[in-house]
């Protein structure tokens, strides 16, 4: 993509010229005095915040097509424990420890500067970050990843104390850990109840390949238990495929109740593990798993990045803010339209990201984006299903899907196919893993 070579591209930054929105703020890092006689030898700052799938590929690739680029990633945890993967560990097919990564490549081999710390605000006007520590951070670009917030409250009773007895376990980590207890304990003949969220939500195939993986867990460990999926929706992706391969492994283990039917879960009661739906019945439960409608989090709301929907509008080509200048937001947290909020889609758009980011610094059009998204499902552990689609930029600036590329499995595949399908699904979260930490 490179139009001008790395050396031009420090002199330019060093001479102003195409370069010249680098107001070097004040920071804790000591401001770069520029002027066309005496060039600056400073590079251009991006802080990325959120390590996770959007965030640590930005940060990564943004070093991999610009090395001279100042790149600062900032996370909260010193480790990321991947949702990709921990359904299966309900399942008893990984543990914690295969699904946890860190920083380290990126810091050693990738050139990042890693900073363990939490955000805390957003100066867009003066370009700072801050920081729980009291320290603050330059940027010439920002990019914001945070993932998902839960909109608390909008099932009645349920808030962050009660996710403590009735785990949603959709941010992988102690909350999965808290799930897969839970259902440990839980005698043989209990019945797991899982309420599943509105669209949009992170990993639209997450909730019935969670319960797959607990009725696998149920046939191996504890074959009189039963799993009820209360919906607050009429339908979830890989319908069709999920509900023949129950039909086939685990008959008459899972309930699914969609909103018609009165499925929606509109109070919970952790006290007595009870769940009131919108039919006006109740139903007991010995593991609850609440999975809670979602939201941007409340530090890019801050930012003034979020609208009316919750999520932050994008321009769907660079992922600029359109609300606010200078702050690109990738992942879960942006709208990016069609396309769906899966780790997958967050790792593509982060590349193009870097790609435009880069192209801007340079004073060159950006790339014409595309992406590709794959959602792999296991079933059991030698059941895999997928779906895959390939997006591009339509001409009214959006995001669309390319007609005829990407599907389903095939309803009637044979019992190899499935089993190959598992094993690409296994393969895929090593190579996204790869690509993302490594
Ligand atoms: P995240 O990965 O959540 O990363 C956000 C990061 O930001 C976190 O590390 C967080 O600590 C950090 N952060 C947040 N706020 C701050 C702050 N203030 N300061 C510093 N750091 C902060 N996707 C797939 O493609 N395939 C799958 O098979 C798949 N399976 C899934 C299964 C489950 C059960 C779930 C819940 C999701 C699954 N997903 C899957 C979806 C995928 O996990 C998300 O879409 C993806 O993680 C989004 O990446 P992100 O960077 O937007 O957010």
């Amino acid at each position: 993509m490179s139009k001008i070579s790395r050396r031009d591209f420090v002199k330019l930054m060093g001479a102003g010229g195409a370069l010249s929105a680098f107001g070097l703020t004040g920071c804790d890092t000591a401001p770069v005095k520029s002027s066309a006689t005496t060039p600056a030898k400073a590079a251009p700052r991006v802080v990325v915040v959120g390590g996770g799938f959007g965030g640590a590929t930005c940060a990564k690739y943004l070093r991999l097509y610009e090395p001279d680029l100042n790149v600062t990633l900032v996370e909260q945890n010193a480790s990321y424990v991947t949702c990709p993967g921990s359904n299966w560990m309900l399942g008893g097919l990984r543990k914690i420890e295969d699904l946890t990564q860190n920083y380290n490549a990126l810091r050693d081999k990738h050139g990042v500067n890693v900073v363990i710390d939490r955000v805390v605000g957003v100066d867009a006007g003066k370009r700072l970050v801050a920081l729980a520590s009291g320290k603050t951070l330059a940027y010439d670009r920002l990019v914001m990843s945070p993932g998902i917030d839960f909109r608390w409250g909008e099932i009645e009773g349920y808030d962050e104390a009660a996710s403590q007895i009735m785990p949603h376990a959709w941010k992988a980590g102690p909350q999965t850990v808290l799930l897969q207890k839970q259902l440990h304990a839980m005698p043989d003949g209990g019945t797991f109840i899982m309420a599943a969220p509105p669209m949009p939500f992170r990993c639209p195939p997450g909730p019935p390949e969670r319960a797959s993986m607990v009725a696998h867990y149920f046939k191996t460990h504890k074959p009189k238990s039963k799993i009820l999926i209360l919906d607050t929706k009429d339908n979830f992706s890989k319908q069709a495929l999920f509900m023949q391969a129950w039909e086939q492994l685990y008959p008459g283990v899972i309930e699914w109740v969609p909103a018609t039917g009165g499925g929606k879960v509109v109070r919970v009661d952790p006290k007595t593990g009870t769940v009131y739906t919108s039919s006006g019945s109740s139903e007991k439960g010995d593991v609850i798993n609440i999975i809670p409608a979602q939201r941007a989090p409340k530090l890019a709301a801050d930012a003034g990045l979020v609208n009316e929907s919750g999520w932050c509008p994008v321009n769907q080509s660079t992922f600029e803010s359109t609300r606010v200048p200078n702050v690109h937001v990738i992942g879960d947290s942006s709208n990016a339209g069609v396309v769906p909020k899966s780790g997958h889609t967050a790792n593509n758009i982060a590349k193009m990201t870097a790609a435009a980011i880069v192209s801007l610094f340079r004073g060159v059009p950006p790339p014409q984006p595309s992406h590709v998204n794959t959602c792999y499902s296991l079933v059991s552990p030698d059941y895999g299903i997928s779906i895959a689609a390939v997006y591009r930029l339509g001409e009214n600036g959006q995001l669309e899907g390319v007609k005829g590329a990407g599907g389903l499995s095939p309803a009637n595949a044979s019992a190899q196919q499935r089993s190959q399908e598992a094993g690409y699904a296994a393969a895929w979260h090593k190579g996204i893993v790869s690509d993302t930490f490594g």
